[in-house]
């Protein structure tokens, strides 16, 4: 492992060469952190590690496609950046454009950003737009503006995107210097588990691994195209993040899981506002609701099926909590106490004398 950002760190698995002038805000290298607590909430007995990708320069792990993707729209003399997006990839579009100084266009469904994320891709000065409709629709007129030769699209069906997600992967394997046994996460326009998938593979292809672990994928219930069997045509989720009714890697979602022997699964709101709960107040780790929905997973699937004693589990938590305040401050279920500034009233407003 030499050089900061994944491109660096992993350049023999990329498609760059020698010459190529890399876009990095050092994205990557997020801590595999060990959460025993919540095992030891749920009356299981198996080893649980977060892998919270919130710690990314722009807080989610949209970042590691965006550097190859924009370090290849530069490579290939693009004037602009485009997407659509629920707020994630236009945050980091946003930032890496400006690192590059090309000019970034994003798309954004009419009012269901969270306030964290249209503030990046407007203090990064990306050009913004908000479209009445939903993500779905955004995508596609998003598909035809990257018909013209001058505009990049930056979002999953970007195939350097996914080539460069797959790095999550790597650092996993790296840290463990083994594959877990399942590896949980959420689930939206499925590019995420695709290039996990991808990144699995292409270790144990090498010989870095020798063994993959089994793709449990989910998606939030009122956006859960690839568990129904269907499109969704107005999704609807607490977890804004998530909310796609028409996955861009749909197919290769549900291929991973078939060769991983894996599950894709579907949790409710309510199942993944008390996971964001339980992250924050047993593990200490602060993450936006979409990103609580593989730990929601991971306790209807122990609920349901059980997960073996001992196996090496992995949790990819998404996106930093921070994106997402207004829903934070209402799923903590709390209020601050006022009390007049003096000692006596903060002893006594907890109870003290
Ligand atoms: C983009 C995103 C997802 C969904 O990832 P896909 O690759 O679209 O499946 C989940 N959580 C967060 C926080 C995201 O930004």
């Amino acid at each position: 492992m030499t050089g900061h950002g994944v491109i660096r760190r992993y350049r023999d698995f990329l498609p760059v060469t020698e010459d190529t002038c890399i876009i990095s805000l050092n994205e990557g290298g997020t801590p595999l952190i060990d959460a025993r607590q919540i095992v030891t909430e749920m009356g299981a007995d198996f080893n649980l590690l977060i892998k919270h990708e919130g710690l990314n320069p722009t807080g989610s792990f949209k970042d590691r496609g965006m550097t190859l993707a924009v370090t290849k729209a530069v490579e290939r003399g693009a004037q602009f950046l485009v997407c659509a997006s629920t707020g994630n990839t236009s945050a980091s579009a946003a930032a890496y454009a400006a690192a590059s100084g090309l000019t970034c266009l994003v798309l954004l469904p009419e009012g269901k950003i969270a306030s964290g994320k249209m503030a990046q891709a407007l203090i990064h000065g990306a050009q913004t737009i908000e479209v009445r409709g939903n993500f779905d629709e955004a995508l596609n007129i998003v598909r035809e503006l990257g018909k013209r030769d001058d505009i990049e699209v930056v979002n999953s069906i970007n195939p350097y995107r996914i080539e460069g997600q797959k790095t999550g992967a790597f650092e996993v394997c790296d840290t463990l210097g083994t594959s877990p046994d399942m590896h949980f996460l959420p689930v939206g326009n499925a590019g995420n588990i695709t290039a996990y998938w991808k990144g699995y593979k292409e270790y144990f292809e090498v010989g870095q691994i020798t063994k993959t672990p089994k793709m449990m994928g989910w998606q939030a219930e009122g956006a859960a195209p690839i568990v129904r069997g269907a499109l969704v045509e107005s999704p609807e989720t607490v977890a804004t993040a998530i909310r796609i009714g028409n996955p861009a890697s749909w197919d290769r979602a549900n291929e991973a899981v078939e060769q991983s022997d894996g599950v894709i699964g579907m949790v409710s709101d309510e199942e993944i506002l008390d996971a964001h709960r339980l992250l924050a107040r047993t593990a200490g780790i602060f993450v936006e609701p979409a990103s609580a929905a593989g730990i929601a997973g991971l306790l209807k699937y122990h609920h349901e099926s059980g997960i073996p004693n001992g196996s090496t589990v992995v949790v990819t938590v998404t996106g930093h909590g921070l994106k997402d305040p207004e829903i934070a401050v209402e799923n903590s279920q709390a209020k601050p106490i006022l009390v007049d500034a003096d000692l006596e009233s903060v002893l006594s407003s907890i109870g003290l004398e």
